[in-house]
C-alpha cells in the first residue's frame, strides 16, 4: 500500500519541518539558558511528549537543544479511531519523572480544540511543576473552543499555523496509519469520510 497516495497535498516537506524544528530548539536553548541557573541539570526543563502523535517531534527536537534536559511521556486518550473526539480527556499513561519545582515544556503535535492541552497543563499545575510552556508543531487556532493559561513564567512555541484541514505524516495518524510520513499533508477526505 502507497501511502503517499492517499495524500491529497503536502503541507510541510521534511526539510522545511527540520528546518523549523532548528529554530525552535534554539529559540528554546536561548529561553532556558538565560532562565536563571536552568543550564544546570536541576533546573534545565522536563520535555513532556504527548504520545503518540508527539514522539517523532519531540525526537528530532531534543536532539537540537543544547541543554541537559530531561524527556517524559504522557498518554492521554479523547480521541478514537476517527478525526473527532469522544469526549474529556484522560491519562493513561501517566508520567515518571517527578515534576514539582520543575520547568516543563510540553510537546505537542497539534493543538486543536485546544481540550487535551488545557487538560494537561492543569494537570502539571497541580503536581506542582514551577512553570509549564507548550511547544507544538502545528496550531489550529480557528478551530480553539478550550482556552488554556501557561503556568509561570511558561512560554509557547509553534512551528506552524495548520489551516482546518485533517492531517497527517510526521507522527500525526489516522487510525494509527500515516505516522511514519515523513512530512505532513492533508489526507483525502474520502479516505475518512
Ligand atoms: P484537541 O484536544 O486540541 O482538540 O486535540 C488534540 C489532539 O487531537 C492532537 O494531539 C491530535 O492527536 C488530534 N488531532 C487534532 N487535529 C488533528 C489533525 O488534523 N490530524 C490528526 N492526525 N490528529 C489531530
Amino acid at each position: 500500500m502507497d501511502l503517499n497516495s492517499h495524500i491529497e497535498k503536502i503541507l510541510w516537506t521534511d526539510q522545511e519541518i527540520s528546518q523549523r524544528v532548528s529554530e525552535l530548539a534554539s529559540q528554546i536553548t536561548q529561553d532556558f539558558s538565560t532562565n536563571s541557573d536552568s543550564s544546570s541539570s536541576s533546573s534545565a526543563p522536563i520535555m513532556v511528549g504527548v504520545a503518540t502523535g508527539a514522539f517523532l517531534f519531540l525526537a528530532d527536537l531534543v536532539r537540537k537543544i543544547q541543554l541537559p534536559i530531561s524527556v517524559d511521556f504522557v498518554r492521554i486518550e479523547s480521541y478514537g479511531s476517527g478525526t473527532v473526539s469522544c469526549g474529556k480527556p484522560k491519562i493513561t499513561c501517566d508520567l515518571k519523572i517527578d515534576v514539582r519545582d520543575k520547568h516543563v515544556i510540553v510537546v505537542e503535535d497539534i493543538v486543536d480544540t485546544g481540550s487535551t492541552l488545557s487538560f494537561l497543563i492543569e494537570y502539571l499545575k497541580s503536581k506542582g511543576s514551577l512553570s509549564v510552556s507548550v511547544c507544538t508543531l502545528l496550531n489550529k487556532p480557528e478551530r480553539r473552543k478550550v482556552n488554556f493559561e501557561l503556568v509561570g513564567s511558561g512560554k509557547f512555541y509553534c512551528g506552524f499555523e495548520c489551516p482546518d484541514y485533517f492531517v497527517v505524516g510526521y507522527g500525526l495518524d489516522f487510525a494509527e496509519l500515516y505516522r511514519n510520513l515523513p512530512y505532513v499533508g492533508v489526507l483525502k477526505p474520502e479516505l475518512y469520510q
